[in-house]
């Protein structure tokens, strides 16, 4: 019998990337004949454009098909959870209409944790198994899942204390101070939906491994600790799964880094979506200025209320002049710094041999791809799970500088402070020595968790 998967990401290439990835090795690894993904998005030509750059060979059997929402007259508010949680609604009945017209019927299923809504739809259509996909921390499964089984009075009362949230057999995580609990309302109730909706699944993967969450990936493991929160659905870290460097790419920042010596460059990028304010994105550039150390950057117009803003900028401002860093800004540091407007191969820059630290927002596809690359981080955490995130490369796996971002404006004496730490010959040496370590322990796992039996579950059914 063909098997044939169905594949849905979310909004975002932090989602896209991974499931992508995901349905490359089902066909290479997993016996799948075909796969099918669908990327939900709300804006096609540049989707295509951003996963046309993930997508270096054609295979006929792996297919790509977009669904594209129309939100314009939606009131998409609210946080980047809520605001694309909103958007896999939107897409539930063009989901349902794609899958039905799948030629041959797919037998699995498998969504990302923004999209657990749709894991009714494959019910619905009878899909033999239906998956989760989770593109993050099996950290941050652990908060979701747990929070969505304690009631609300119990979980408003953490969050009004600003207490640490003890979830069985891990990290208790520790709610930020906030002013009005009640903003977080819409965020908790559809998180915990979605708590909820990962039970429904047969199995939930996770794009981690052992020796990034040991204890975590333990606790899910053991059915007094969080195995007992998930009712029995079982857990299995698949990662890393990275997109791997393209070694023939041609880029302007690629030509750039063969110029520089190793290790020498300090890479600053905060994701698809992350968008610093005009005040800050000028301390940064002082910051780098006054660090003398090499830099490539890529820059997003400031934005003022909302840091996930780029994740939906409709590519206007591509075309329009850097005119938001210092004056002689880029004069000043055309030797030493290559500012790039949007976009940059992030995967192959990493990859680079010049590329001595990366200054990261830690979305977790970012710190994956920084880990499987040896590279040390400057996390500085701007929205989401990203401060989970950015405390365990800090804390936990002792890989990367934290930056103070709870307190407003980031100071340039701090920003230089930071990259030193990573980047001095002295200073730095832990950490490289750390993700050195981490890259060799990650690249093992990667080969085991492609022929283990939690890989084989995939297709057993
Ligand atoms: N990315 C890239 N070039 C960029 C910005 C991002 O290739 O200029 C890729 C990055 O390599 C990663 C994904 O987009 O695979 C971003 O995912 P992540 O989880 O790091 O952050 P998000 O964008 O979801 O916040």
């Amino acid at each position: 019998m063909e098997i044939h998967g169905v594949l849905v990401a979310s909004p975002g290439m932090g989602h896209a990337v991974p499931i992508l990835e995901l349905g490359k090795r089902l066909l290479s690894h997993h016996g799948f004949n075909r796969v099918t993904v669908f990327p939900v998005t709300d804006d096609v030509p540049r989707s295509k454009s951003l996963i046309g750059k993930t997508l270096t060979e054609e295979d006929p059997n792996f297919v790509i098909r977009f669904i594209q929402l129309d939100v314009s007259g939606q009131d998409l508010t609210g946080s980047l959870l809520t605001k694309l949680a909103e958007m896999m609604r939107m897409a539930i009945p063009q989901i349902r209409s794609a899958v039905m017209e799948l030629e041959p019927k797919p037998s699995v299923f498998v969504v990302d944790l923004l999209g657990t809504e749709a894991l009714a739809v494959a019910k619905e259509l009878e899909i033999a198994k239906k998956h989760v996909l989770v593109t993050t921390s099996a950290w941050f499964l652990a908060l979701t899942v747990y929070m969505a089984s304690l009631d609300k009075g119990t979980l408003f009362k953490h969050l009004s204390s600003y207490g640490a949230l003890l979830i069985p057999g891990c990290t208790p995580v520790k709610f930020d101070r906030v002013q009005d609990p009640s903003g977080y309302v819409r965020e908790l109730a559809e998180s915990q939906r979605i708590g909820l909706e990962v039970v429904t699944a047969d199995g939930v993967f996770v794009n981690t491994c052992h020796s990034l969450e040991p204890v975590t990936i333990r606790s899910f493991l053991d059915h007094k600790n969080l195995g007992l929160v998930m009712n029995g659905v079982p857990v299995y870290p698949v990662g890393p799964l990275v997109r791997p460097a393209e070694p023939d790419l041609k880029h302007e920042v690629l030509d750039w880094l063969d110029l520089q010596p190793k290790g020498s460059v300090v890479y600053v990028s905060f994701g698809s979506g992350g968008a610093l304010t005009a005040e800050q994105t000028m301390e940064l550039a002082y910051g780098l200025e006054l660090t003398g150390f090499r830099f490539v950057w890529v820059v997003r117009p400031p934005a003022e209320h909302d840091p996930s803003a780029s994740m939906f900028d409709k590519g206007t401002n591509q075309t329009e002049p850097i005119d938001f860093l210092p004056y002689g800004f880029l004069d000043r540091t055309k030797d030493i710094g290559l500012v790039v407007k949007t976009w940059a191969p992030q995967e192959e820059i990493l990859a680079h041999e010049a590329t001595g630290g990366f200054v990261s927002h830690c979305g977790w596809n970012s710190v994956l791809e920084s880990i499987v690359n040896g590279v040390p981080m400057v996390a500085w955490p701007l929205y989401s799970e990203q401060k989970m995130n950015a405390w365990l490369v800090s804390e936990e796996l002792k890989i990367a500088a934290r930056v103070d971002a709870g307190n407003g404006v980031v100071k340039k004496e701090e920003i230089v402070e930071m990259v030193k730490r990573v980047m001095d010959e002295e200073e730095g040496r832990e950490m490289r020595e750390n993700v050195k370590e981490l890259k060799k322990k990650t690249a093992e796992e990667a080969v085991k968790n492609l022929s283990t039996p939690q890989a084989a579950y995939f297709t057993q059914y």
